[in-house]
């Protein structure tokens, strides 16, 4: 069997995409997809390493490391690197497993993997982070390659740590190449990647909006959680198109405004911005007075009326409870901008009142589709590097798009063929995203003698 028992969340994510095939036509017109599953569902390598540093006191620190390389089959291995305490093999393997069906749904060549470690960033000093990457990067850098496997940014992993990872990799291995993604401008960096995951989940929710018919996000009330990259951008984007956002979130509590026309501003999103770059809490947001802080909450539940929820910060952040409130106060659309950022008890409640309620219902989409923006970005700095070229900021914006209209559209067209879908009814982005870029995957390692 695949799956270990001491694997929850990696059961969690390959559950959610192996129920979503059983549950369409799929394996009826292509039983042989099957095998491809089973196959699938097992990485090509897992690298697991000892990560020894040196903290500020000049104590020897020890931490695990690990990459998952879980599928080549499009393109070199692809995908984040998370420093974060709650890091193991379990929530790696979900993490790696989501990422080979979300590159696959950006029309790009890249594989999937992910890494990291269960090093905890709060609290370390600038000098402890770049003796962490420096010796993380020791082992892992005999493991990836521009051809390889092409790490990047993920929980705990932003610009300043991609730098010290990238000139480990440089002076270890005598390299200038694209090894990673998510780097620095002025040494192979892509404009618009640290924006790519937030622009580019609102872009696809605005793709969503105007499926329903409910024009774009001017006017509409949109409740956001976390407040790092992911969050700070979508939140910008939201802003600019003359949305109203009432909440942001971090693992100490949420921030919500109550009044009906009161949103977060560009500046208070630069002084949340300032205060994550020096890992701080959200608690130290003095704001304009307006918000309330609720000290260990998520937002879904304090928000009130809104009609887009966008999970931002991490996996299982709507449990089925929130999602009933969320759905209970009239909000239309969920949106992962996280990585499984709503509980399978979340998903199914949504699911079940797309199937009832027609098109006054809540729509879901997943992170693998609503968030591919960010790595798809990462693909068109692959791109870039390989042509020693840097495109303008425009070019990579309307290729960005152009990618979350293809990954929109894709969901849609295999839900349309593949899912049972009454008069009247949404689609299920979630089956139609699961199935597509299944399909994608299956078909690539088929033609390469994986299965048969
Ligand atoms: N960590 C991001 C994700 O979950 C980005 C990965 C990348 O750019 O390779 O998709």
């Amino acid at each position: 069997m695949a799956i270990l028992p001491t694997e929850p969340e990696f059961e969690q994510a390959y559950n959610e995409l192996a129920t979503t095939l059983e549950n369409s036509t799929l394996f009826q017109k292509h039983p042989e997809y099957r095998t491809a599953l089973k196959v699938s569902a097992i990485p090509e390598r897992v690298i697991q390493f000892r990560v020894v540093w040196e903290d500020d006191a000049g104590n020897l620190q020890v931490n695990r490391g690990y990459r998952v390389q879980f599928n080549s089959a499009l393109g070199p291995y692809k995908g984040g690197l998370r420093l974060h305490p709650s890091v193991n093999l379990s929530i790696l393997k979900f993490l790696g497993f989501e990422q080979i069906f979300k590159n696959a749904l950006t029309g790009l060549s890249m594989g999937g993997g992910k890494g990291g470690a269960d090093f905890d960033p709060k609290g370390k000093s600038d000098g402890e982070i770049r003796r962490f990457c420096t010796s993380f990067m020791r082992e892992l850098g005999k493991h990836i390659g521009a051809d390889t496997d092409v790490p990047a940014g993920d929980i705990g992993v932003g610009g300043r740590e991609i730098g010290y990872l990238f000139g480990a990799y440089r002076k270890d291995r005598n390299k200038f190449e694209g090894v990673l993604t998510g780097k620095g401008l002025s040494w192979g960096g892509s404009l618009i990647r640290p924006e790519a995951t937030g622009y580019g989940l609102v872009y696809y929710v605005d793709l969503m909006l105007q499926h329903m018919g409910k024009g774009g996000f001017a006017g509409k009330r949109v409740a956001i959680s976390g407040s790092g990259n992911v969050a700070q951008y979508a939140a910008l984007k939201c802003i600019e198109l003359g949305a109203t956002v009432v909440s942001l979130s971090d693992s100490t509590g949420a921030l919500v405004l109550d009044g009906a026309e009161d949103s977060f501003t560009p500046e208070d999103i630069s002084a949340i911005m300032s205060l994550k770059e020096k890992r701080k809490a959200i608690t130290e947001f003095s704001g304009n007075g307006k918000h309330r802080y609720i000290a260990g909450a998520r937002p879904w539940v304090y928000v009130g009326k809104v009609d887009i929820a966008l999970p931002c910060a991490t996996e299982n952040e709507v449990s089925k409870e929130e999602a009933e409130v969320l759905v209970r106060n009239g909000c239309y659309v969920v949106a992962e901008g996280s990585n499984m950022g709503c509980t399978q008890e979340a998903i199914d409640l949504f699911e079940a009142e797309r199937q009832t309620k027609g098109s006054s219902a809540i729509w879901y989409a997943p992170g693998k589709a609503a968030n591919c923006g960010g790595v798809a970005v990462s693909g068109l700095e692959m791109a870039q590097n390989s042509q020693r070229l840097r495109w303008t900021r425009e070019v990579v914006d309307e290729r960005l798009k152009d990618i979350m209209k293809d990954a929109f559209e894709a969901g849609l067209k295999s839900a349309a063929e593949y899912v049972e879908t009454k008069e009247g009814e949404l689609p299920s982005l979630v089956a139609g995203s699961n199935i597509a870029g299944f399909i994608k995957v299956a078909e690539a390692m088929h033609d390469q003698g994986d299965w048969w």
